[in-house]
């Protein structure tokens, strides 16, 4: 188990329909209230440019202000990180682990709360916003574990006799974390909780879209005993707040999910600061899933619907280039049609809704102009239909496009499109240089029953995360570490056993004895 002795959170048994009508009412209690989130220094609450939030599913739905943090509140934060980081950093790493594990104790309690601000701001479906909230816990567990495993005794290293040697980890200082609104608390609490188990402060900067979800997470993190003077909480905008964060002296890391171009501008304004200082970062992805003719076809079906289009697509990990032998691939496309016409797409409120709104109007927008050039550039296989009930949100019909090359992709597309390429079997090293050659290297799905083919793409890609027959999205913390590489990201796996070795720095003491 590789020092993990902990079991992932076993969520809620949705499969009792008592317990299912229980949530139902619960959620839709808590979405009866209005929510607020303020940018939260030491502490203090701060005031701010006052943005209102819309419910995704319905526009009509104002759910909650936000107050925007003014640019002097990034100076406050960090000074105050700044002065608590030498006490935190030096804290026993159990300490600090035992915050997190009643962090987490204090999220399965709220769990209810917390689904209702992912489901209504950022529009998941209840399954996605019940698997996110148990993401969250156990990214929390998990690297209490792995801050006692790594952080809370030194390495004893060989010397010559009369010296003895030591290797600590230790935090690096203030760490800004810059979080997307696709996993508005499972990514937002990750990258916090991880920074905090290394031992630095943090200053969190959420996605603007989905603040009102991380302030409730902010507030969990105090109340279960994080100090105030060690996180920090600053909603606003990335090119404005988060830009000046990256920038300011005192900056020892940042963490940032989101998007490549995002990723490249902060690396930039990192590099012309004084310090070296470490960018750990996961991006985006062109991610193909590759069927060759011994693939099961209902699988394949299954697992590509899953990929391209659960939480509309909203996910790094997701599909987007579905590669077929030109064999298998007649079957495969009828029976993808066939099962998009089930799609259940509408309200999360509903349990038995498969695919919820796109993030905002602004996104549908978007997704069509891509979709526009898709009709004059490619064959149009399939779109799933939607109803006049729709427009009050921001919904985007699944659909699906036959293209000939994966170059005619410029970038990634994030939303329910899933484009077709068909090859032939002795073209199998071809798609393969075509997936390395798009730069991308996030998640890769491979359908087949031939071992020597597995063996072949699994060596010959340069991905971050393989599936073998089965979908490519839902890592499991501590199962299937997350990250990818080159345009993807830095490659550091969050949920798996490096991954706070990344926040740290690594001191050695010589002792002449
Ligand atoms: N870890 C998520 C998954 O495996 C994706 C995270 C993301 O979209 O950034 O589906």
């Amino acid at each position: 188990l590789y020092g993990d002795e902990r079991l992932n959170s076993s969520g809620i048994n949705l499969a009792d329909r008592e317990i299912q009508n229980r949530l139902i009412h619960a959620l839709g209690q808590a979405c009866q209230q209005s929510w607020q989130a303020a940018p939260i220094v030491n502490g203090d609450i701060l005031t701010g440019k006052q943005q209102t939030r819309l419910n995704p599913a319905n526009h009509r739905d104002a759910i909650g202000e936000v107050l925007l943090a003014d640019l002097s509140a990034v100076d406050r934060a960090f000074s105050i990180a700044h002065s608590a980081a030498p006490k935190w950093a030096n804290n026993s790493a159990s300490e600090r682990a035992a915050l997190l594990e009643r962090a987490a104790d204090l999220f399965e309690e709220k769990c209810t709360e917390l689904m209702a601000r992912i489901m209504r701001e950022g529009g998941r479906t209840l399954h996605d916003a019940l698997n996110e909230v148990r993401e969250a816990i156990d990214f929390c567990r998990y690297y209490a574990v792995q801050a006692r495993r790594h952080f809370e005794h030194p390495i004893v290293l060989p010397g010559i006799t009369g010296e003895m040697n030591q290797l600590r980890l230790v935090g690096r200082g203030v760490f800004v974390c810059i979080s997307p609104w696709n996993f508005p608390v499972a990514i937002f609490t990750g990258q916090i909780v991880a920074a905090l188990a290394a031992g630095n402060c943090v200053i969190a900067k959420p996605a603007a879209l989905t603040s009102l979800c991380a302030g409730y997470v902010v507030s969990l993190l105090h109340e279960a005993g994080i100090p105030k003077d060690v996180l920090h909480f600053l909603p606003g905008r990335g090119d404005e707040i988060g830009m000046k964060l990256v920038s300011d002296a005192r900056i020892a890391g940042v963490a940032f999910t989101g998007s490549t171009s995002t990723a490249r501008q902060i690396n930039q304004i990192l590099a012309q600061g004084e310090r070296i200082v470490p960018l750990i970062a996961e991006t985006g992805g062109q991610n193909c899933m590759i069927v060759d003719s011994s693939a099961l076809p209902e699988q394949v079906v299954k697992d590509a619907i899953a990929s391209a289009f659960n939480s509309a697509g909203q996910r790094c990990s997701a599909l987007r280039v579905l590669f077929l032998q030109q064999e298998i691939a007649p079957q495969i496309l009828t029976m993808l049609s066939g099962a998009m016409d089930e799609l259940c797409i509408g309200n999360p409120m509903n349990f038995t809704t498969d695919i919820g709104p796109v993030i905002s109007s602004a996104a549908c927008k978007e997704l069509r102009q891509h979709c526009d050039r898709m009709n004059s550039e490619a064959r149009q296989i399939k779109i799933a239909s939607l109803s006049q009930s729709h427009a009050e949100g921001s919904y985007f019909a699944p659909c699906v496009y036959e293209i000939e090359r994966l170059d005619q992709l410029k970038k990634e597309v994030f939303g329910p499109v899933l484009h077709v390429i068909r090859y032939q079997a002795d073209q199998l090293d071809k798609v393969v240089e075509d997936i390395n050659n798009s730069g991308y290297g996030l998640t890769l799905g491979i359908h087949s029953r031939i071992d020597a083919t597995i063996d072949y793409i699994t060596r010959h890609t340069h991905c971050g995360n393989s599936y073998v027959n089965r979908n490519i999205i839902g890592a499991v913390v501590g199962s299937q570490p997350f990250g990818g590489e080159g345009l993807s990201g830095t490659g550091p796996k969050a949920g798996g056993p490096h991954y706070l070795q990344r926040f740290a720095t690594e001191r050695v003491v010589t002792v002449n004895t």
